[in-house]
């Protein structure tokens, strides 16, 4: 089975991504860590995207479609979750084609609805760990007074550059001009589902879930 995480930055794509890995062995795919992993390892497209990821505007096309092309031929029995891609029409329909071109589809689109005042609040507060990725938020689940990491015991933990209300503003806007039309274009092919971001993670969760059958 593969699916599609669909909503604004903040939305909690990531986090939901996370537990369906855990839960069904699905394999996550997020172009913006496959971004932010090129940028961290210092190759040419790393740097030609670093400047742009900051202000909060969407990479070309063609670089987060190669991402994901690179991807899709080891095959994975629980499927993938696409976390952040598509996000323009063009690589929607560059997705549909590279999955039907290794016989597979889309099975759900599912778009998680959440109210903007919420997004900068989750945005701004937002940080990882360093090494596994666990998703931290200074108000709603703050680091350990440890200073270790829940998941794994890291001790290392990262802001994004672009977790700020400028950026935000921006990555908004990206958000509803280039990618919000994709809701409109699953909704015509039928496999669009919409869930309650706003709730408690095991609450969305198990809305997911619900959706996926
Ligand atoms: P994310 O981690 O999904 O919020 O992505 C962080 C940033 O990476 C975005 O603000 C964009 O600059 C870039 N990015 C990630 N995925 C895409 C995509 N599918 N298309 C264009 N830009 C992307």
């Amino acid at each position: 089975m593969n699916i599609l995480l669909l909503g604004p930055p903040g939305a909690g794509k990531g986090t939901q991504a996370k537990q369906l890995v855990d839960e069904r062995q699905m394999v996550q795919l997020s172009t913006g860590d496959m971004l932010r992993a090129a940028r961290t390892s210092g190759t040419e497209m790393g740097k030609k995207v670093a400047a742009v990821m900051d202000a909060g505007h969407l990479v070309t096309d063609d670089i987060v479609i190669g991402l994901i092309a690179e991807q899709l031929d080891a095959s994975h029995e629980g499927g993938f979750i696409f976390d952040g891609f598509p996000r323009t029409l063009a690589q929607a329909d560059a997705l549909g084609e590279l999955l039907a071109s290794r016989d597979q589809k889309l099975d759900h689109v599912i778009e998680m609805q959440v109210d903007d005042d919420a997004l900068v609040a989750r945005i701004v507060g937002r940080s990882t760990c360093g090494d596994c990725g666990e998703i931290y938020h200074d108000q709603t689940k703050p680091i350990p007074a440890d200073g270790k990491c829940t998941n794994c015991g890291g001790t290392e933990f990262k802001r994004r550059a672009d977790d700020n209300e400028e950026s935000l503003k921006i990555r908004l806007m990206a958000y509803y001009k280039q990618t919000s039309p994709l809701i409109g274009y699953y909704y015509a092919k039928g496999n669009l589902e919409s869930v309650n971001g706003l709730g408690e993670i095991d609450a969305v969760a198990s809305e997911i879930k619900a959706a996926l059958g």
